[in-house]
């Protein structure tokens, strides 16, 4: 799933390539990616690509005029640039992953996709970000906070830390692969109790947060899109790592299943040597 640096560094390419390009075409192929109707997808053709940025994990593509084009990728969805289309054919609406494509004047442009059956990628053409639901409930911006702030707001919601940090109303911004990467930096278990955490483990906690996703995004800056996924998975240390050496310590990492995910640590850095119980592999033994 694209996070904060992922996004960062799409919106960054998209400041490099397609702005100032005027549209051509917006086309939708997958009719519910698009969660709005009015504006409709053709009021974005002849208008002018003037900026691209982010709201936590949501893409903002704005075009002159105060219209923005707001996506939220999900687990599978991400930014494609196209240096030119093989044709100029309209995507048939329900075919492939692709669910919605830009073409610019300059022949070149940007599909939407989205791979897997699941479909969880949702597009919004509003003329204001802040009317679409995810983007309204969104806390500050996970890299952008001041210790200050990112102490109130992990203290605000009590619960583990793990699902506190990726609560996106609280901080914006870090998913799973990232969370456990901080959590590993901040030498934390995933299981700890947000209020129960010390001023010193806040502390480290908030300086591990910007030093994973800064250095994410300073690697990933430049990249193509189509770089970023092996930029991604070359800089982590524990996520999706279960058994092999942590690079700081070299014992074991270990995971944890639930239903859906998955999370990864390292026992030594973060939990005292102790392997945290994997709920659904305790009951599948028991
Ligand atoms: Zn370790």
């Amino acid at each position: 799933m694209p996070e904060l640096p992922e996004v960062e560094a799409l919106a960054g390419y998209l400041r490099e390539r397609a702005v100032g390009r005027r549209v051509e075409r917006l086309e939708v192929a997958a009719i519910n990616a698009l969660k709005t109707y009015d504006p409709p997808p053709s009021a974005v053709s002849g208008r002018t690509v003037i900026g691209a940025g982010r709201h936590g994990k949501f893409l903002d593509v704005l075009f002159d005029g105060d219209l923005h084009l707001v996506v939220h990728l999900a687990r599978a969805g991400w930014l494609h640039y196209r240096e030119a289309f093989g044709s100029t054919t309209p995507l048939r609406p329900g075919k492939g992953p692709i669910a919605v494509r830009v073409r610019l004047d300059d022949g070149s442009g940007f599909d939407l996709t989205e791979a897997g059956t699941q479909k969880k990628l949702a597009a919004y053409l509003v003329t204001d970000p802040a009317v679409v639901p995810g983007v309204a409930k969104l806390g500050p911006d996970a890299l952008a906070a001041d210790l200050a702030t990112f102490a109130e707001r992990i203290r605000s919601r009590r619960g583990q830390v793990k699902g506190v940090l990726t609560d996106q109303a609280v901080l914006a911004g870090v998913g799973n692969a990232y969370s456990d990467e901080i959590l590993h930096t901040a030498k934390l278990s995933p299981f700890a109790i947000t209020d129960r955490l010390s001023d010193d483990q806040v502390a480290a906690l908030h300086a591990a947060t910007r030093q994973v996703l800064g250095d994410a995004v300073a690697r990933s800056a430049g990249q193509r899109a189509a770089e970023l996924k092996g930029e991604k998975r070359s800089g982590l240390r524990v996520h999706a790592r279960t058994g092999l050496p942590c690079p700081v310590c070299g014992d074991t990492v270990r995971e944890v299943s639930f239903a859906d995910s998955s999370l990864q640590y390292c026992p030594t850095c973060q939990t005292g040597g102790k392997p945290l119980a994997d709920r659904r592999l305790s009951r599948l033994v028991r």
